[in-house]
Parts: structure tokens; C-alpha cells; sequence
């Protein structure tokens, strides 16, 4: 089957002498990979050079019985080549491509998240506001991928939270005082963290970018979702403690 679509470049790898193979999200697809056979012996059979986090036209022959589809056309479309004069932003933007590169299975189409990165590369751009936008890219996506935290009541027992909640990464959610028993490592959270992670989660990309979050709050929710993401994911994220430092420099600019 021939296919068109317009895909983000999430890596590049070298395939025997004269090839690639690069990872793409792509809008109708989802997360795919294709072939260029020949383009390191001529780097102009395509009118891309793959750059990283480029967009880029693609036409691509789907195989039936393979993840790997050969690509017989690409054109770019759209860089962000202000990635390669701002290390800080280049961190940031590594690390949310670590994050939808792990969380998101081969070929499972989400063009919600395709959007969500485009979104977020152009915002990053244009702001200082990093912390909020990183926060912000990871709740969407772990919402929009099935992965979000339970919060409108406690796991537990399923009854509304009136006092004190807690957050436990082992149940993944919120448990109220009760129940906090039945996890020893679940920490207390601010009510205003909470209502911040549940607005993040459910509004536009636009109307979660105006909102303004406390000090208090912003130090708390990055804490939280980094142990999450950690414990969920089974894996320590490469770029998440270089992205930790990287907000931490920039802790003043929130
Ligand atoms: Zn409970």
C-alpha cells in the first residue's frame, strides 16, 4: 500500500553502506519507521536531509509483514533550527521525544499527539515559561496514551477525597488519608497541585499555556510526575536528569 503523510523525524540510524533508517511520527500513522535506500550515496535523492525533529512529507510503501516500509519520497517541510543554537531547548525537546518514543507503541495512530508535538516545538521557540510547557507536553501525552494518573477520587476506596490526599506512583493516583496506609512510600500532595495536573490534563494547548502555577506548586508537580514517569515506565529516562538540570538553571524564569 502507498501512503502519504506528514511525519516529525524522532531519529536517524545508518543502514548498511549506503542507506538510513529513520523513526518518524506521523500524523495518520503514528510512530513508524522507513527505509532510504541509497541516500548516504546521494543525499540529494531526497529533498530532506532528515534533520532531527524536522517535518517532512512522506510517501512510503507499507509492508504487511514488517515495521520497516520503504520510503520511496521525502520532502521537507518545516525545521525548528533554533534547537541548534540553544542547548537548554535542545534538552527539552530531546527529552519529550524520549518520552513518545518510549511510551508509544509502533504504528498506533494518535495524530492528537503528532499535533501535541508540533504544538510544543512551536511554543518552545517563542518561551522562557519551560518548566510549564514541559509539564504540560508530558501530562497531555500521558492522558492522551492512556497512562495519565488517577485523580478525581481515591484509588483505593473510590470515594471522594474531602482532606489531605496522597500521591502513590505503586497505585498510580491519588489515595485519601484512610488509605494512605496501603503504601508507605505515597507523599502528601497540595490540593493546588492536583487541580493544576486536571486542568493541564483537560484543557487546549492555547488556554493550559495561560495558566499561571505557584512556585510551590510547579516545584512539587515536576517532583511528581518525574517519579511517575520513572516508576511507570520502567526505565530512568537518559535525558530526564540532564532535563532536571536544565530547569533547575533555569528555575527563575518560571
Ligand atoms: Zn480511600
Amino acid at each position: 500500500m502507498i501512503c502519504r503523510d506528514e511525519a516529525i523525524v524522532l531519529m536517524t540510524r545508518d543502514f548498511r553502506e549506503t542507506s538510513k533508517i529513520a523513526v518518524f511520527y506521523s500524523k495518520k500513522f503514528g510512530k513508524i519507521s522507513g527505509l532510504f535506500k541509497g541516500i548516504r550515496k546521494d543525499p540529494r535523492k531526497f529533498a530532506s536531509n532528515l534533520e532531527f525533529l524536522s517535518i517532512n512529507e512522506i510517501i512510503f510503501y507499507k509492508k504487511r509483514f514488517s515495521e520497516l516500509h520503504l520510503v520511496s519520497q521525502c520532502d521537507f517541510k518545516k525545521g525548528f533550527s533554533y534547537l541548534e543554537s540553544d542547548i537548554v531547548k535542545f534538552g527539552l525537546a530531546n527529552f519529550c521525544v524520549e518520552l513518545v518514543y518510549s511510551i508509544m507503541p509502533q504504528e498506533d495512530a494518535h495524530p492528537e499527539i503528532y499535533d501535541l508535538l508540533v504544538n510544543f516545538l512551536d511554543s518552545l521557540e517563542n518561551t522562557n515559561l519551560l518548566q510549564k510547557l514541559v509539564y504540560n507536553f508530558i501530562l497531555k501525552t500521558l492522558t492522551l496514551s492512556g497512562f495519565q494518573p488517577h485523580l478525581e477520587s481515591c484509588i483505593s476506596c473510590k470515594k471522594s477525597i474531602e482532606n489531605q490526599a496522597f500521591f502513590s506512583n505503586r497505585f498510580g493516583g491519588l489515595l485519601c488519608s484512610k488509605c494512605s496506609c496501603r503504601d508507605e512510600q505515597c507523599e502528601s500532595v497540595l490540593a493546588g497541585t492536583i487541580a493544576t495536573i486536571l486542568f493541564l490534563q483537560n484543557s487546549n494547548w492555547p488556554d493550559s499555556l495561560r495558566l499561571d502555577i505557584l512556585p510551590s506548586i510547579d516545584k512539587q508537580l515536576g517532583k511528581l510526575l518525574f517519579s511517575f514517569l520513572n516508576f511507570h515506565l520502567e526505565k530512568k529516562f537518559k535525558s530526564a536528569k540532564v532535563l532536571n538540570e536544565l530547569l533547575d538553571r533555569n528555575v527563575n524564569i518560571c
